[in-house]
């Protein structure tokens, strides 16, 4: 028997008809077994691919012990084998298999491992649950899905990597074990052994580090971060994230925008082959929520809110009149395409979706071949009617939907509606890549339970030039310098503009509430550093699981990630959070008054 080394060793993928006649050593696991007319036939599986083996007892290159050891093979045992490559038979080969022209007839066959009979088909592409998948990762790990989903991200961040290095960036990493900094979430806090009753926070971003990184003249930072943010889980959040994280010196807004768009233009060529339009469309907060009802607006179809409180503020719908005589309000209409031939209950089910999404009602009229129908027909005149079509550019066979509520409110719930359309319409292309900047944000917003203003990024976002005199008179009119970028209606990441002067950022702290003494013992050693001739910067971060996410045509960002918690914040494979023993506790100085509570999925 020839050893496993003194023959070609290749990957499951590799061979192809031109290597017939050859001999070769294959590793990998048993991904299917097939009996077969007194053969056995193994489909071997590593991560580069599959590769057909064949155990024939008649021939005289196969030991008869041999035999009997493949007849003892069963899903997911390791094996090494030795294996002259053959071309299959006609009528046998796969084309939609790369090495589906050939076949490895084995001479030897050793068993690394066995496996016990996995709890789901590894070689199956059958939806098994979630739980279970994540129970079992690595048998998960295992499948093509995954693999792909893993190769595809590390393509991601080398391009990355690239781009940035060829740009005079420096990847630096922060630490893990840091004082809070804010992005708007909760902590997860690090009991201190050595200093017992203080706690270290895991960085939610490395946002203040990387701005001491430019102020301690680093010029040109980027790395992939690790977050962490103790929000209530979500269908598709995680505890913690990765994020590519930029900071430059002396830039403005439009810098950074060019840098990240490069960036990403290059990223979807190098890992993914896919060329982006340029320049990436540019739109104001402002225009985005006027024209999509989103600050983070799917641009794969058009279906644009129309604003029409003009119009039908003369009819004779009250709601209309009381509505548009509203200065804070909004009227929008929003066409259906094709829209005329819902029923009347397909209407009513509508208005159901839209009192969801916070609407009083949703008025509509359909024009359909047979003339103008809808619930508000009898009270918006001819005249009305024409100019709505010629708004909106209604056509026969299309309704159009009516959201009027205060402003904000009216342009979420059509925003939402013209995306319940697109989907119903099946306008939202899997496969399209539809980019966009949204840019000058109000740098303020009131807080939806406390009423209070609170930050719409961070603290350390500027306003833009000449915003300053806003700033008491009117602060939830400021405009921030600060942008974020959208994909198919996700918002793949945000960046600002910082404060660099001392003097202004604290007095974006007192805005917010924070006293001197607050600031002081919060963000101290940075208001000192700020003290040392901090240069203007500015920067941003995208949230790679997203992207890869993205890329990959996935809807979780759990099939993008190695070893992700479930949708409870659970890790189920090495079963985490857990408790710990009470000695380790008593180290920390530490003591619980919970009770523990049952371990749920
Ligand atoms: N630190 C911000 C975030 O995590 C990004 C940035 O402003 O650079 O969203």
């Amino acid at each position: 028997m020839a050893t496993e080394t003194t023959i070609r060793v290749v990957s499951c993928g590799e061979l192809r008809a031109g290597d017939a006649g050859g001999s070769v050593c294959l590793r990998g696991w048993v991904n299917r077994r097939r009996d077969h007319g007194g053969l056995i036939f193994i489909d071997l599986r590593d991560r580069d691919g599959l590769t057909q083996l064949v155990f024939d007892p008649s021939s005289p290159d196969l030991p008869a012990d041999v035999f009997a050891t493949a007849e003892r093979l069963r899903a997911e045992f390791v094996i090494s084998v030795n294996a002259n490559v053959r071309l299959r038979l006609p009528g046998t080969q796969k084309a939609d298999l790369a090495t589906g022209g050939i076949e490895g007839a084995v001479t030897a066959l050793t068993i690394l491992n066995e496996s016990l009979t996995p709890p789901f088909v590894v070689a199956g592409d059958d939806d098994v649950d979630e739980n279970v998948r994540l129970r079992y990762r690595y048998l998960d790990l295992r499948r093509p899905r995954m693999q792909r989903n893993l190769t595809v991200r590390h393509k991601i961040v080398k391009a990355m990597r690239d781009y940035f290095d060829a740009r005079g960036f420096l990847e630096i990493e922060t630490p893990n074990l840091i004082k809070s900094t804010p992005e708007g979430a909760r902590d997860y806090l690090v009991p201190s052994r050595v200093h017992q009753g203080a706690f270290y926070a895991l960085p939610q971003s490395p946002q203040l580090l990387k701005q001491i990184l430019m102020i301690g003249g680093l010029g040109r930072y980027m790395q992939i971060a690790r977050c962490f943010r103790d929000e209530d889980p979500r269908a598709d959040r995680q505890p913690e994230f990765t994020q590519l994280d930029v900071e430059m010196t002396f830039v403005e807004e439009a810098d950074v925008m060019a840098m990240m768009e490069g960036c990403v233009i290059d990223v979807w060529r190098t890992a993914l082959g896919v060329s982006i339009a340029t320049p990436i469309e540019r739109l104001t907060y402002e225009d985005a929520i006027r024209r999509f009802g989103s600050d983070k607006p799917d641009l794969r179809f058009g279906l644009e809110l129309t604003d029409v409180a003009q119009i039908v503020a003369g009819s004779d719908f009250p709601l209309f009149a009381t509505l548009a005589a509203g200065a804070g309000n909004r009227i929008i209409a929003l066409r259906y395409p094709g829209g005329a031939v819902l029923s009347r209950r397909e209407f009513d089910a509508l208005a159901e979706t839209a009192k969801g999404f916070g609407a009083k009602g949703l008025p509509y009229l359909a024009f359909t071949a047979d003339g103008l129908k809808g619930s508000i027909v009898k009270v918006v005149s001819p005249e009305i009617v024409a100019e709505l079509q010629r708004y909106t550019a209604a056509q026969t066979g299309d309704a159009l939907l009516f959201v009027g509520e205060a402003h904000a409110l009216a342009s979420d719930i059509a925003g939402r509606l013209r995306i319940e359309i697109a989907e119903r319409l099946k306008l939202r292309d899997p496969k399209a890549f539809a980019f966009c900047w949204v840019y000058h944000f109000p740098l303020f917003e009131r807080d939806a339970e406390t009423g209070a203003i609170t930050f719409s990024h961070h603290p350390f976002t500027a306003p833009g030039p000449g915003q300053e005199d806003l700033f008491d008179s009117d602060p939830l009119r400021v405009r921030a310098q600060h942008y974020d970028l959208v994909l198919n209606g996700y918002e793949l990441g945000s960046g600002s503009i910082r404060n660099h002067k001392e003097a202004f950022q604290r007095k974006v702290f007192h805005r917010l509430g924070l006293d001197d003494a607050t600031i002081e013992d919060r963000f101290g050693f940075f208001m000192e550093a700020l003290r040392f001739g901090a240069p203007p910067h500015g920067g941003m971060a995208l949230g790679l699981d997203r992207i890869v996410m993205l890329a990959c045509g996935e809807t979780s960002i759990r099939d993008v990630i190695a070893f992700p918690k479930n949708q409870l914040a659970r890790d189920l494979m090495m079963d985490a959070p857990s408790s710990v023993p009470a000695a380790a506790l008593r180290d920390l100085g530490l003591s619980i008054n919970v009770k523990p509570q049952p371990a749920q999925l």
